[in-house]
């Protein structure tokens, strides 16, 4: 996600710990605490702004939310969503999704969501792809036993991609749709990018994949 560089969002992120934990590796394995409530955890990879991750939070009072981000400039704008609307059942990671498995136990995952991934279309590029081999591997560890990966994309050649990558790591493939918007459910929370590409009448693809 593109936005202008603000050089005063690390030290607002790091302002704010209640919201933005500062050091994820220590509540590896007991992110319930975090939580006033012990209930299912849901992480978002690659949040962006905070739109997706706090229309669920509101949505699900149930589950408890995670949104990773690794721009503080973009990560910035969740933040402030928090601070105007503060949410018990969400909490933000300022890290990187490569070292993941540091932040979580195994199991300790219920659902991992991928909204509109950068697509990296390059071949030389296939290793920061959030469907790549490494992090597919990662995630199976850290989804618990009924957990499973929630992708949408409007690029068909990630979706094509991930597809793939989900079938080549002994993953199922469910509740697919090649035009979410054209034939599934309105009441859907978008993301930032889901709203935008979807307004211009650009199709939204889905799947589900669930380890074996
Ligand atoms: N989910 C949002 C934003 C999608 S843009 C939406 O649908 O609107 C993809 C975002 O993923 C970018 O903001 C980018 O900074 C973030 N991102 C990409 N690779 C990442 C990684 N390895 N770890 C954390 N965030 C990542």
């Amino acid at each position: 996600m593109r936005v202008r560089h603000k050089p005063w969002a690390k030290d607002k992120i790091e302002a704010h710990p209640n919201w933005v934990i500062s050091d994820p590796a220590s509540m590896k394995g007991s992110w319930q605490k975090v939580f006033p409530v012990e209930q299912p955890l849901h992480i978002e990879v690659g949040m962006g702004k905070g739109q997706f991750i706090t229309g669920m939070a509101k949505k699900h009072p149930d589950v408890n939310f995670i949104g990773m981000e690794f721009q503080g400039s973009v990560l910035v704008e969740a933040l402030d969503k928090l601070l105007e609307t503060p949410l018990e059942n969400v909490r933000l990671l300022h890290n990187n999704a490569k070292d993941l498995a540091e932040y979580f136990a195994e199991g300790e995952v219920e659902v991992i969501y991928l909204n509109f991934s950068d697509p990296w279309p390059k071949k030389r590029h296939e290793k920061r792809r959030l469907t790549y081999s490494s992090f597919l591997e990662t995630y199976k560890t850290l989804l618990s036993k009924e957990g499973h990966i929630e992708l949408k994309t409007d690029n068909q050649g990630l979706f094509e991609y991930s597809l793939e990558s989900f079938s080549d790591h002994g993953f199922i493939i469910r509740n697919v749709s090649l035009d979410l918007h054209g034939t599934g459910d309105l009441s859907i929370v978008k993301t930032e990018y889901e709203e935008k590409f979807s307004n211009k009448g650009q199709r939204i693809y889905r799947c589900e994949a669930w380890p074996k």
